[in-house]
């Protein structure tokens, strides 16, 4: 199956498909193994910002090793997160991260033009579904502002980003670019955040993360495209459950599997022990936090 076609269908069956984030390179293994032992789904995912400020080294890397262990059926490789601009308001090749990604085994994408104007965001996105489509691979972009990556501390408290909804997806924005943009899904920011990736920042624990329901309802019934929310970690069960019914279809996590794996390591130096930790709360995240075990059956068994 398709990754687009997979995405379609958990919409339409009101489940999720996750991203698992790979920061560094020995988590692949225990999340794959995790996701096949609980007959589950799910992506394998790197972003940029992963290769640059963490040890995943490269897209290319993170693929070779997915390929070494992956799980047909239950497992497909996501590129996260490849900016316009990036995190330090720098312009990115984005074109040459895309085109490796199609050639290395990747079987969807995401370009992030969240930095640009509507109109920027529309035409780079437009550029790189075009081309990943002429592969069979899908696109997924970004409209509005996820929080999080920041270098800098930000200086308002996560309550008020949620009250006064600074950085949520436009509504009216929305509707046109799921309209001209070709994306096949879209992130949108409706209250969740990323892990903070500063140096400074990076090992604190994470907030306990909201969505604002209603406001992500508006966003769908604009779109009717599969929504994509990023910064999974630490969001209650109970909204996840109503934003899977409310258009979320795929859900990055990234925090709590890179702070079990770099913990355990920076406690017991042993890499088997931070492999085995990461499986750990893996199983837990796709049994307890998000009850998908056994979604295999119901997105892939069944055709
Ligand atoms: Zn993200």
């Amino acid at each position: 199956m398709k990754a687009n076609e997979l995405v379609k269908k958990a919409l339409e069956i009101g489940t999720l498909i996750p991203a698992f984030n790979i920061p560094h390179i020995p988590m692949v293994e225990p999340i794959v193994e995790a996701i096949k032992d609980n007959n589950s789904v799910a992506m394998i995912q790197v972003a940029r910002v992963e290769w640059l400020n963490f040890q995943s080294k490269s897209l290319e890397d993170v693929a070779k090793e997915y390929h070494k262990y992956k799980k047909p059926g239950y497992t497909f490789l996501h590129l996260d997160h490849i900016p316009v601009i990036d995190e330090s308001n720098q312009h990115v090749d984005y074109m040459t991260y895309i085109k490796s990604a199609c050639d290395v085994g990747y079987e969807s994408v995401m370009i992030d033009g969240s930095r640009l104007n509507l109109e920027g965001n529309i035409a780079v996105t437009r550029e790189v579904a075009d081309y990943v489509h002429s592969f069979d691979i899908a696109c997924e972009a970004e409209l509005g502002a996820v929080m999080g990556h920041e270098n800098e501390p930000i200086s308002l408290s996560y309550e008020e980003i949620f009250e006064k909804r600074i950085g949520f997806t436009d509504v009216d924005e929305a509707e046109k670019f799921a309209a001209e943009s070709h994306c096949d899904w879209l992130s949108v920011a409706v209250g969740s955040i990323h892990g903070a990736v500063a140096e400074s920042l990076r090992d604190q624990k994470k907030p306990e993360g909201k969505i604002d329901l209603e406001y992500l309802q508006k966003l769908f019934e604009v779109t009717q495209i599969p929504l994509v929310l990023h910064g999974g970690s630490g969001i209650p069960k109970s909204y996840i459950q109503k934003a899977v019914k409310t258009g979320i279809a795929k859900m990055n996590i990234a925090t709590e599997l890179r702070q079990a794996y770099e913990f355990s390591l920076r406690d017991d130096n042993n890499l088997s022990k931070a492999q085995d930790r990461v499986y750990e709360v893996c199983s837990k995240i796709i049994k307890e936090d998000l009850e998908i075990a056994d979604n295999y059956d119901l997105l892939i068994k069944v055709n």
